[in-house]
């Protein structure tokens, strides 16, 4: 983002106007933390500002300050799409193209606001008037922190701000330990400190909040575990079934696909998990060093996301996914078994 830029969004933010954020469908802990980071600072302003995610998040983000003013678009259908249509801007965070907030892409294309993309995945739409992408940040938790510094507003960042940025950056960096940790990121991290984001304590909201039934559903996962050793793969499937055996909520299964990637000598590691109601298989794949999972999947499975980190979806049966992923894996024998 340019001085041009950045002078045109502070004069745009200067008198009160009609703002909605929104982030990708599936808001994860960067998505719903950048998305009230950012609406905790534009409230100082006195903007009327509305966040509209596509659909519900997992419980263990239910306890940001002001969480519970965030609008879901497919069950606010209405009263979302009045809110999109009569904005001046909008924010999309934390994702790459309009197809990533599902059922709100019409809405959104046809909007007539303002919009300002807030991003760190690779290869991303033109779709915004004025676009802050940086595939080299962490988090787009780190890059909301960033924006508000290039507006000139650090001292704007109160314990709200920091609790919500902090949340985003511990969440998409696996707690400050992938690549795209850096001193920068770290920095940050000691200022959001500095401002009253309370480290401990939202590990402890993240991380500590584990029904019996997680665990136990984690037990299943690791017992369905594969390994792939010539070529350093790592694979576990969950199907409708076994979810339903273990009381499934939504985020039960989020960081499961690490402990493929935490084996000794596996550098590529995937998840596949059934869900009759989308009528898809969900696939989380991760990588370690440079091979990208953001092209096999986009190549593969439709979706995408970054080099070690990537989603998508396979809408062919559990048994049929696997065996296309166990038949493409020689096409990367290069990356995976040298
Ligand atoms: P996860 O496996 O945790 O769902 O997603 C890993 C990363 O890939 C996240 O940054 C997420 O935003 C991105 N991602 C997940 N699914 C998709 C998808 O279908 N398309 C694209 N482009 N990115 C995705
Ligand atoms: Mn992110």
């Amino acid at each position: 983002m340019n001085t041009n830029d950045i002078n045109s969004i502070k004069t745009l933010l200067s008198s009160p106007k009609a703002i909605v954020i929104i982030p990708h469908k599936n808001p994860d802990g960067d998505a719903i933390g950048s998305t009230l980071g950012l609406y905790h600072y534009l409230k100082q302003y006195g903007h009327n500002t509305t966040i509209i995610a596509p659909n519900d998040y997992p419980d263990f983000l239910k306890w940001m300050p002001e969480e519970r003013s965030v609008i879901k678009y497919d069950t606010q259908k209405e009263d979302s799409d009045t809110l999109i249509q009569k904005a001046d801007l909008i924010f999309t965070l934390d994702f790459n193209a309009l197809s990533r907030i599902g059922s709100m892409e019409d809405s959104v294309t046809n909007a007539k606001a303002i919009k300002i993309m807030i991003d760190h995945h690779q290869q991303p739409d033109d779709y915004a008037t004025y676009m802050y992408s940086d595939v080299s940040m962490s988090s787009t938790c780190e890059m909301v922190y960033n924006f508000i510094e290039m507006l000139g507003d650090v001292d704007k960042i109160n314990s709200a701000i920091a609790t919500c940025l902090y949340t985003g950056i511990m969440t998409d960096t696996g707690s400050f330990r992938f690549p795209s940790t850096t001193s920068a990121t770290h920095h940050i991290i000691g200022e959001l400190i500095q401002k009253g984001a309370n480290n401990s304590e939202i590990h402890n909201q993240i991380y500590d909040t584990n029904s019996y039934a997680r665990l136990q559903l984690l037990g299943r996962a690791l017992s369905n575990l594969k390994i792939i050793p010539e070529y350093r793969t790592a694979y576990i499937t969950l199907t409708q079934e076994e979810l339903n055996t273990f009381d499934f909520k939504k985020g039960d299964t989020e960081g499961f696909v690490n402990y493929g990637l935490s084996l000794e000598g596996i550098i590529f590691a995937a998840i596949f998990i059934e869900s009759h109601q989308d009528e898809i298989i969900k696939i989380s794949l991760r990588s370690k060093g440079d091979f990208s999972v953001n092209e096999l999947s986009r190549l593969h499975f439709n979706g995408g996301g970054h080099t070690n980190a990537a989603g998508g979806r396979s809408e062919l049966n559990m048994k049929e996914t696997i065996e296309k992923f166990i038949s493409i894996l020689p096409n990367y024998k290069q990356d995976l078994n040298p």
